[in-house]
């Protein structure tokens, strides 16, 4: 049977089908909602169902709070797509990567107040790294603001701590890191590194990475991320990090992560990649037709690039647009679009200049076909 769904927020009547054009367009937060009909497609072999008597304690039978099982199967999809060496590694869990993101900072942090750690990110940057560091509010680190500022200047005795977002959000660049000297250490945020997103060039082997089930599956919510780190000693003040906080990752979030990877693997990998590869990089093309035919607003530049995941050369297919209003006097676009019915996120919440705006690109087909129309009537008005 189909499944039964409830109407787009934007469509009303019995099939769905009214329009109601003062909606705006939701191109704001990064769900992944467009794995949605690949899972549709596989709802019962992605299915669980769990006893009421299941796994009630707070460890797995060795005593950990990580399932060994889903540590293989993780490191069999890392195989798989060549995107990350795991072979000698360790592997932590967390609730989401977001958890991970200040269990690493915390571990790379020398326990002293006299030179606590320089946090750093190049711009434009996912502005969780800095409003989680001073949330925290520690005195082992503290946000020191773009990389820029310190590039050539980290001989000094603090330790810096460099965040690296590869592919980037939001512009879906592959980047690397900026700093460098003995006293520099880098968190490599590879939430979209994965053939959905990007060419998979080589597998990376950075000292830290850290990688989460919302952007290869999809599932955002079950709040499930890994970090693959090199060192045992940075990777034990992770797990004493996860013991204080919240002694590990819920056993359901667990077992419902190894159920989607048992579906991931299928194939070697190859429906899932191909479906989330194509959906992005149709969308990816219809948005760059239409910003081509318009002086006002731009795109950021990406080339296609050899996979060795695809052993292919492929086109690019990011998961955010990073608009820029090129007209002079459009000096803060957010507000542009939006007076054209389009919400997505001012450049500024990335550290950079209000002239761009992020637009999601991996919500639903709907919310991504609005767009589309709604980019269509605004550079056709030029
Ligand atoms: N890093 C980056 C670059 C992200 O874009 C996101 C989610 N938007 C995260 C980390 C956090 O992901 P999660 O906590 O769901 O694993």
């Amino acid at each position: 049977d189909e499944p039964v769904c409830e109407c787009h927020q934007c469509y009303s009547g019995s099939d769905c089908s009214k329009f109601s054009s003062d909606c705006a367009a939701n191109a704001g937060s990064g769900d992944p909602y467009f794995l949605e009909p690949f899972w549709m497609r596989h709802a019962a072999s992605s299915a669980i169902l769990v006893s009421g008597w299941h796994r009630m304690g707070y460890t797995y039978s060795d005593g950990s709070y990580i399932s060994e099982l889903l540590v293989k199967y993780i490191k069999n999809v890392h195989s798989i797509v060549g995107n990350a060496i795991t072979e000698g590694k360790y592997i932590i869990f967390g609730s989401g990567s977001t958890q991970l993101l200040n269990a690493a900072v915390y571990a790379l942090s020398p326990n002293s107040s006299d030179s606590p750690a320089k946090v750093v990110a190049t711009a434009p940057y996912y502005p969780v790294y800095r409003t989680q560091t001073e949330f925290f509010n520690s005195r082992d680190y503290s946000y020191e603001g773009d990389t820029s500022l310190w590039k050539n200047k980290t001989d000094s005795n603090s330790i810096f701590i460099e965040f690296v977002t590869s592919p980037n959000n939001p512009d879906g660049k592959l980047t690397r890191g900026i700093l460098e000297g003995p006293n520099v250490k880098s968190i490599y945020d590879r939430a979209y590194y994965w053939p959905h997103f990007t060419a998979i060039p080589s597998p990376a082997d950075d000292d830290l990475m850290v990688f989460t089930i919302s952007k290869l599956t999809g599932h955002a919510g079950s709040r499930l991320g890994w970090a693959i780190i090199k060192d045992k000693a940075v990777y034990q003040k992770m797990l004493t990090y996860l013991d204080m906080n919240t002694m590990g990752v819920s056993r359901e979030a667990q077992l419902r992560a190894l159920k989607l990877l048992d579906v991931v693997v299928e194939g070697d990998g190859k429906q899932l990649f191909q479906f989330a590869y194509s959906t992005m990089r149709d969308r990816w093309t219809r948005l760059k037709q239409i910003i081509s035919k318009s002086k006002r607003f731009s795109l950021q530049k990406l080339s296609p690039q050899y996979c060795t995941f695809f052993k292919r050369q492929r086109d690019p297919s990011p998961a955010y647009a990073w608009v820029k209003c090129e007209r002079q006097q459009d000096k803060n676009c957010y507000e542009i679009l939006e007076a054209a019915g389009i919400n997505g996120r001012e450049g500024s919440l990335y550290s950079a200049d209000n002239r761009y705006v992020r637009l999601s690109l991996i919500r639903s087909q709907d919310d991504f076909d609005i767009l589309i129309n709604k980019l269509k009537n605004l550079v056709a008005k030029e």
